[in-house]
């Protein structure tokens, strides 16, 4: 049963606790600037709470300031605007046509111990009677930083803040000792695998994890070695990517960490291995920072772009060009725009909305629940696509190259479950939905005699439960890179590929 005396006292001890706060503030051309900043910021939090059920932490605070141009276009809706308008800027014009009479320093100084003396003998008798609740909220209820607005999202900037400054310039160089295992000397082709790096998309739509819907019309028929047990490091792009690349594992993980070392992907390169990273999305984090790269977010080719974004399927543009002067084994990363959201339903051309009604709006809560969903599957519909074109270029390639791919999403996406919506919960408290990702192989025929892949030994696996920890080692097991960094603990392919205890 709700306790309301004790939801009282919550309130009535905040708000004391908030005067307090802004108390400090009251200074002529000081308190005016502090109070607004506060009030908007805290109408766009309470915007985004509402509309798609998050929490403000410093994750959030990342993906606003790292988001692109495009993205931040969708998130702009006239429900934006209205809080912004009713909540933000409306009571700071007030505010600033207030007339406040600021006292000489020295009054100031008497009323402001006036008040925090009455104020805390208030706060005593209001909380005390109620400090068993107090004690066990504070203990099972944690999120109530990330909810409790304005402070959330002061926290979350301060914290955003402190992650990101500092950092050691320069990078920690890893696996300098990389090289390719001597099987490689007797092989006659090249190989070419290609990395597709997926965006929001949850393993339960995928009808290759018996989703009720098939969403994988073309790829049921591929060969793949589907993982169904396989989950993200992070529920948000800006932590996720870097994290898979890296060695550190989701438990040690930070992005301050991250950016001062090296990844698998210069790893490869130290092993001699040409890297390109092709990105639809919004960057690589620092992922690519050392090899090839090619932003392909803004093309402008009206073949796949048009309404500022591009189709997924620019990722392929020239590749061959790409693979043919390449000199070298090759590893290509293609990041999708995938199932980025909320407007699901510009991912994907006319003829892949199957599945109706479709939302077609940015504001998921226009929408009915099963309408958003639709348009959600829609989008993994064309990402159904756009692999199995990645697949048909593999396929055409394998005469002459021994072809792989691996596939994985970055995190999952929540659908309105629970009221929740889009992904960026705090790992800890995130639904199954937001962390459970889809994660497959392909080979060619060349690629598992010259590696020796037993499928049949990786089918066996495919229930196990792994996670975008394991990417890092199965990378370097992929190619039978040795280093002194390399677990094969952690290589999803370890005692499945034949050659490699030569
Ligand atoms: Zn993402």
């Amino acid at each position: 049963m709700v306790n309301y005396l004790f939801l009282l006292s919550l309130f009535a001890a905040l708000f004391l606790v908030f005067t307090f706060a802004l108390s400090l503030f009251a200074f002529r051309y000081v308190f005016k600037p502090v109070a607004m900043s506060i009030i908007l910021g805290a109408s766009l939090a309470a915007y985004f709470m509402n509309s798609y059920g998050i929490v403000i932490d410093k994750g959030i605070v990342r993906n606003v300031l790292e988001t692109d141009p495009n993205e931040v276009r969708e998130l702009l809706t006239p429900r934006l605007f209205s809080y912004l308008l009713f909540l933000g800027l409306l009571p700071c014009l007030i505010l600033s046509q207030s007339r406040l009479d600021y006292a000489s320093p020295v009054k100031r100084a008497k009323s402001t111990l006036k008040l925090l003396s009455s104020g805390t003998l208030l706060l005593l008798v209001i909380t005390l009677p109620f400090s068993k609740q107090y004690i066990s909220f504070a203990r099972n209820h944690r999120e109530t930083r990330h909810l409790l607005n304005p402070t959330n999202f002061l926290y979350a900037v301060s914290s955003h803040i402190k992650s990101s400054t500092g950092a050691a310039k320069g990078s920690i160089q890893i696996g300098k000792d990389a090289q390719l295992r001597t099987t490689w000397q007797q092989r006659g082709k090249k190989s070419v695998v290609i990395f597709v790096l997926g965006e929001a998309a949850r393993a339960s739509n995928f009808s290759l994890n018996n989703y009720e819907r098939n969403t994988n019309p073309r790829l049921k028929g591929e060969r793949l070695i589907n993982f169904t047990n396989f989950y993200s490091c992070d529920t948000a792009t800006a932590t996720s990517v870097p994290c898979l690349f890296s060695n550190l594992g989701r438990a040690s993980f930070s992005r301050k960490k991250a950016r001062t070392r090296e990844n698998v992907l210069d790893v490869a390169e130290h092993a001699g291995i040409a890297v390109l990273w092709r990105d639809n999305n919004s960057g690589c984090k620092d992922v690519c920072t050392r090899v090839d790269s090619e932003e392909l977010a803004q093309a402008e080719d009206p073949r796949f772009c048009g309404n500022g974004e591009c189709r997924d399927e620019i990722l392929l543009r020239d590749l061959q060009g790409y693979i043919d002067q390449a000199d070298r084994d090759v590893l290509i990363v293609l990041h999708q725009k995938g199932s980025h959201g909320p407007a699901y339903y510009k991912r994907h051309p006319k003829q892949f909305q199957l599945f109706q009604p479709e939302c077609q709006d940015e504001q998921l809560g226009e929408c009915s629940r099963q309408e958003v969903v639709n348009a959600y599957d829609n989008s993994l519909l064309y990402t159904d696509f756009f692999l199995s074109r990645v697949l048909a270029f593999l396929k055409d390639n394998s005469d002459r190259y021994d072809t792989a791919m691996l596939y994985v999403s970055d995190h999952g996406q929540s659908l309105g479950e629970r009221g929740l919506y889009l992904h960026g919960l705090p790992f800890w408290l995130a639904p199954d939905e937001q962390i459970h990702v889809p994660f497959f192989l392909w080979f060619s025929d060349g690629f598992k005699q010259s590696y020796g892949i037993d499928e049949s030994c990786l089918s066996a696996k495919s229930g196990r439960k792994f996670s975008h920890d394991n990417i890092f080692h199965s990378v370097l097991g992929l190619f039978e890179i040795g280093t002194i960094e390399y677990n094969p603990a952690l290589d999803i392919l370890d005692g499945c590929a034949k050659t490699k205890s030569l």
